[in-house]
């Protein structure tokens, strides 16, 4: 009897497990079971040898009528040829090798019937009939039973159709997979009997049999139910746990206070905050006032106003005598960040300085390529408590930085940081924890919300503020010239008007290893996508007269904050840009954007791209610029992004169009790992219902205690999303 630990090899013999071992990465008994099906064929769906096509993939089911085995003529070598028949028509299948070497020989002699899957391709021999063949199909022997009745049970037959390889055919893997199945010995159901029948499900033995050997379609539903829920569930029990551990660590409370920094703040505010601001304000200013520290997820499309809700919490906490940290993905983020901190701020910024106001903190900005002086102010107003506030980047995860008493960690942007980089920041509190507000532009699906960010509570700022103007966005494609040309007229109007214009290119370009991987795969036939630098020479001409300035992120951070305020002080007209613009960049007199080489971005980065403009009481104008045929997949997306500005739908949308593990991936090391039957775009309500019982079990039996079969696989996931991380690391 095998368990799910137990080698490969032990159980089907070197030779096979070698060859799992090298084709497919199975080392375990487990990890075969885990290999499942990519799908399902039966015979009532298979394809008739006559209607064939060339280049389809397909699954026949025929039978053998010649073998045949012949050298080749012009390399050593030999093929064998096996013809087959459905009755309908023929086939030719060709097995390359070396002689005597193939199992095909053996087992597929004339009257066998077999199952054959592969691509069609055909070719006119001198005779002239068109030939089709498979070459290497993947097959599976079908004993055809003797009996009447025996020949329905046959039809209906559900074949599992494994992903394989050449060394190791489809049914190689089912052999295996039976033999497994017949030897194995399973502990005890790790999930316990009340949930399973609670959410009526099946038991593993019978999901492992079901998803491997279905006898029916109901029973592949039920298998696939329960394996599925397994996968949702350890992910759940895992981020209750995270809950339970962060809820109960100590935090130092920091209520709000009346006539502080906060109330001076509120007081001079130059517009009203919407409902949704003080309404998770108020979410915000309760939690803070816990002594357990906030995980909090702050989602709200582009523009919404997140800063200001930030910034008040900031005061919140400088009110209760700590300090903030506001952690940005970017230099040229963080340095907007400070910029309009202590804008907003004005006398309030300004303690200690002739003119600083009463209640008056300081605002500290750290970044990785400030100078040395800079830089040591910051650390100095940072470790002594002087600054209330400290701006930065991931410079602020250094060991070298200290807080006198950090009480909140602000993250913008939070998908460009792991939990691991989280973590980092609450490592620098003694004896406790600082609060956490993350906030996100991306509008993070429910399913994501529910698993990478699992450990946050989520707020959301669901409406945009009153008097933000609309933004129009028009696709500019090939076949229309015209739309080009009318794009830079355009332009100059509005530059002529005293707006300002953004011109994104995928790329920077005259070099190597360019800032391109935030930006749409590359298809090697495709010519490179623009990039700035061959772009830069054709606007001057275009666009005479116009002041254009250049911003990237190979820039040296001096000059990227430089651009950034002549930008901002209408120094300049056009700002020709990377995506290094995509997040936060706050300039509302800024009213067209226009991207080029559109289709080489993804929707979510598009919208992010163009909640640039729009940004004042300015209507903004987003060109999508590309050579995207109409009809193909990219003018699709693009057509999807001009047609709605709905930062939800675009980012479900845009999941769609991912696979899961770059999403995951992304957000999370090692997380996709564990993910096989589940998808986040399919499964929110197994996702859902995992999570509400996953929270009731981990309240109750928070170290699992009572659950010991639970346990030992959560920690088995655990291990292997930490290699993962190390891995990647
Ligand atoms: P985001 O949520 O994208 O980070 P910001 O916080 O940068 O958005 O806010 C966008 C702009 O809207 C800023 O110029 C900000 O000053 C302004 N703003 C924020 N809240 C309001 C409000 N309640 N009324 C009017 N303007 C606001
Ligand atoms: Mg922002």
């Amino acid at each position: 009897m095998a368990n799910l630990d137990e080698p490969l090899r032990k159980v089907l013999g070197d030779k096979t497990a070698g060859a799992l071992k090298k084709g497919l990465d199975l080392h375990t008994v487990g990890d075969l079971l885990h290999h499942y099906p990519r799908r399902y064929a039966h015979r009532g769906e298979l394809t008739q040898l006559s209607g064939l096509q060339d280049g389809e993939h397909v699954t026949v089911m025929a039978e053998v009528v010649k073998v045949q085995g012949r050298s080749l003529t012009r390399s050593p070598g030999y093929v064998l040829e096996i013809t087959v028949t459905d009755g309908t028509g023929l086939l030719k299948l060709s097995f390359f090798g070396r002689k005597g070497s193939y199992r095909p020989e053996k087992e597929l002699s004339p009257g066998t019937r077999g199952l054959f899957a592969g691509k069609i391709s055909t070719y006119v021999p001198r005779s002239g009939k068109t030939v089709r063949q498979l070459t290497h199909p993947q097959y599976k022997v079908v004993h055809e039973k003797g009996a009447e009745e025996a020949a329905q049970e046959w039809a209906d037959e559900i074949i599992p159709i494994y992903p394989s390889t050449k060394a190791l055919p489809i049914e190689a893997i089912s052999t295996s997979v039976e033999t497994v199945l017949a030897q194995l010995d399973l502990p005890d159901d790790p999930m316990p009997d009340a949930l399973l029948s609670r959410r009526h499900l099946i038991g593993l033995r019978e999901a492992y049999e079901g998803i491997h050997r279905p006898r029916t379609w109901d029973e592949l539903g039920r298998a696939k139910a329960r394996l599925k829920w397994d996968e949702a569930f350890v992910v759940q029990i895992a981020l209750a746990q995270r809950r339970v551990v962060a809820a109960s660590l100590p935090a130092k409370p920091r209520s709000p206070s009346f006539g502080g920094i906060q109330a001076e703040f509120d007081a001079r505010l130059p517009f009203e905050l919407t409902e949704g601001q003080r309404q998770v304000g108020d979410e915000i200013a309760a939690d803070l006032a816990k002594s357990h520290p906030m995980h909090r997820l702050l989602q709200g499309d582009v523009g919404a106003g997140k800063t200001v809700v930030a910034l008040r919490a900031m005061l919140q906490v400088v009110d209760g005598g700590g300090q903030a940290a506001l952690l940005a993905p970017t230099e040229v983020l963080a340095q907007q960040h400070y910029r309009s901190i202590t804008g907003m701020l004005g006398d309030l910024a300004q303690a200690g300085q002739i003119g600083g106001a009463e209640h008056a903190t300081r605002v500290a900005l750290l970044t990785g390529s400030q100078g040395a002086k800079a830089r040591k102010e910051a650390l100095l107003e940072a470790a002594s408590g002087a600054a209330g506030i400290v701006v930065g980047t991931h410079a602020l995860l250094q060991e070298t930085v200290q807080f006198a008493d950090l009480g909140l960690v602000v993250v913008d942007e939070q998908h460009r940081f792991g939990v691991e980089q989280r973590d980092a920041l609450r490592e620098k509190v003694d004896g406790g924890r600082p609060h956490v507000l993350v906030m996100t532009a991306t509008p993070i699906p429910r399913t994501v919300a529910m698993t990478v960010f699992g450990d946050l509570e989520t707020s959301v700022l669901g409406q945009l503020p009153a008097g933000r103007s609309q933004i129009q966005t028009h696709v500019v494609p090939p076949e229309k010239p015209a739309f080009l040309a009318r794009t830079w007229e355009r332009i100059k109007e509005e530059a002529a008007n005293g707006r300002q214009i953004y011109i994104v290119c995928p790329r920077i370009g005259e070099q190597e290893g360019d800032e391109g991987d935030s930006v749409v795969a590359e298809e090697a036939d495709r010519r490179s996508p623009l990039g700035i630098m061959e772009v830069l020479p054709k606007l001057e001409e275009l666009l005479d007269g116009l002041r254009i300035g250049v911003l990237h992120g190979k820039l040296h951070p001096d000059e990227k904050d430089a651009v950034m305020r002549r930008f901002t002080a209408r120094e300049l007209d056009v700002l020709l840009a990377t995506t290094v613009i995509e997040v936060g960049v706050d300039v509302p007199n800024a009213t067209v954007m226009v991207i080029m080489d559109a289709d080489r971005f993804g929707v979510s980065q598009l919208h992010q791209l163009r909640g640039r403009v729009g940004r004042g009481s300015l209507h903004g104008l987003c060109l999508l610029v590309t050579d995207a045929a109409p009809g193909s997949k990219a003018r699709e997306r693009l057509d999807a992004v001009a047609s709605t500005t709905d930062g939800f739908k675009l980012s479900r949308l845009d999941l769609e169009q991912r696979r899961e593990g770059d999403v995951l991936g992304a957000a999370q090391a090692g997380r996709s790992s564990s993910l096989r039957l589940l998808t986040l775009q399919r499964d929110e309500d197994v996702i859902r219902d995992a999570r509400e019982e996953a929270t009731a079990l981990v309240g109750s039996d928070p170290d699992l205690s009572a659950h010991p079969g639970l346990a030992t696989v959560l920690a088995s996931l655990l291990d292997e999303e930490r290699a993962d991380f190390l891995e990647k690391t």
